[in-house]
């Protein structure tokens, strides 16, 4: 398939300022990774400046080989038992308000890598108490143990991506399960109502319109109050190809249904990802319960 230009629309602004330039440095310094970094997120400089970041914990190789995914394959390290402490010093550091933790996927851990998502609340709870944390997580093989592990820590929001419609699930991550995503985001709202949950969507990768729908309605009755919807885009040519370019107002439509589905807050722009305005989002979460 012919890769086709990227339009205007996905040309970003690079954005900078003090903050943005303390978590910089602080990556040199400490070594640890990010998201924000390897998947050379676009919204880097403005999700910096405003004092939010995504961390990436429990090592750079991920057992599973999404087609979608820059993220290095590979046979994982141990987990190191210092990274808890060493992320929450460096987010106390940074005087983060809201961080968000994701990792790859550890399948050759028994509980997934739970018990160190749960270690970071911990510390970040000690070592930052005024910094919100927010997790997104990977599927944990569907192990419900391992997600109460990680719920009895209470995390500020639980978000698990379904990342795209099921049928193209064995095409572009092959290793998960449309319907074990769903089930693990239900639980959360069965056994943790408190905690909002949150999930994301990637368009473009040859998903209709219908689909799309049907995977927002599969969400909603998951109980997934926060919604994220932004472009794939393609990390390099040996990657899953993009189908098409989406255009902002298709957004905006997008963001308008999913509103009248029941979400509190849809996130949905060519540009946006996971983490992106996540502290608006929360807090749109938490005013809507209140109304
Ligand atoms: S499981 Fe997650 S980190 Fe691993 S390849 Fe898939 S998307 Fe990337």
């Amino acid at each position: 398939m012919k890769q086709e230009r990227k339009p205007a629309w996905l040309k970003v602004r690079p954005q900078g300022g003090p903050k943005a330039a303390r978590i910089e440095k602080w990556h040199r310094d400490h070594g640890l990774h990010s998201v924000c970094r390897s998947a050379a997120c676009p919204n880097q400089g403005e999700c910096w400046s405003r004092g939010t970041a995504t961390f990436m914990i429990l090592g750079e190789f991920c057992t599973r080989d999404c087609a979608f995914c820059n993220v290095a394959h590979g046979k994982p390290l141990p987990p190191e038992p210092e990274e808890p402490a060493k992320v929450a010093a460096a987010l106390a550091e940074l005087e983060l308000r809201h961080a968000v933790i994701t990792s790859v996927t550890r399948d050759d851990l028994a509980d997934g890598g739970a018990s160190v998502f749960a270690a970071v609340v911990g510390e970040i709870r000690r070592a930052a108490p005024s910094c919100r944390v927010e997790l997104l997580i990977p599927d944990l093989g569907g192990n419900p143990r391992a997600l109460q592990r990680i719920l009895s820590a209470g995390p500020d929001i639980l978000g698990h991506n379904l990342e795209t419609v099921p049928r193209l699930y064995p095409q572009v991550r092959s290793a998960a399960d449309y319907r074990r995503s769903l089930e693990l985001l239900a639980r959360v709202r069965d056994t943790y109502p408190a905690i909002p949950v949150k999930s994301g969507l990637m368009l473009g990768m040859g998903e209709s319109r219908r689909e799309l729908t049907e995977a927002m309605n599969d969400l909603a009755e998951a109980g997934c109050r926060l919604l994220t919807v932004g472009q794939y885009l393609r990390p390099t040519g040996n990657h899953y190809p993009v189908h098409r370019y989406v255009p902002p107002e298709e957004f905006d439509e997008i963001k308008k249904e999913g509103l009248k589905i029941g979400f509190a807050h849809v996130e949905a722009g060519p540009l946006v990802r996971s983490s992106y305005h996540a502290e608006e989002q929360f807090k749109e979460v938490v005013d809507a319960e209140k109304r």
